[in-house]
């Protein structure tokens, strides 16, 4: 999975969203931005630390910096 700089983040769960998205896939926040920085691909939130970290509950690309 490639992630592009342009794609959108949600400032409410730091999923990464497709460029054109205007709201989260996720949790549905209409609050994107383009101002982050990288990212991580969680596949088993389950079974990861960092989602935990996180609070992620579901797989994706998540940011890592949000602004
Ligand atoms: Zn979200």
């Amino acid at each position: 999975m490639t992630v592009a700089s342009n794609r959108l983040v949600c400032r409410e769960c730091h999923l990464v969203n497709e460029a054109d998205s205007e709201t989260c896939d996720a949790c549905a926040s209409s609050s994107l931005t383009e101002d982050w920085a990288g990212y991580v691909v969680i596949a088993h939130p389950e079974e990861s630390e960092i989602a935990t970290e996180m609070q992620v509950t579901e797989p994706g690309a998540y940011a890592l910096k949000v602004r």
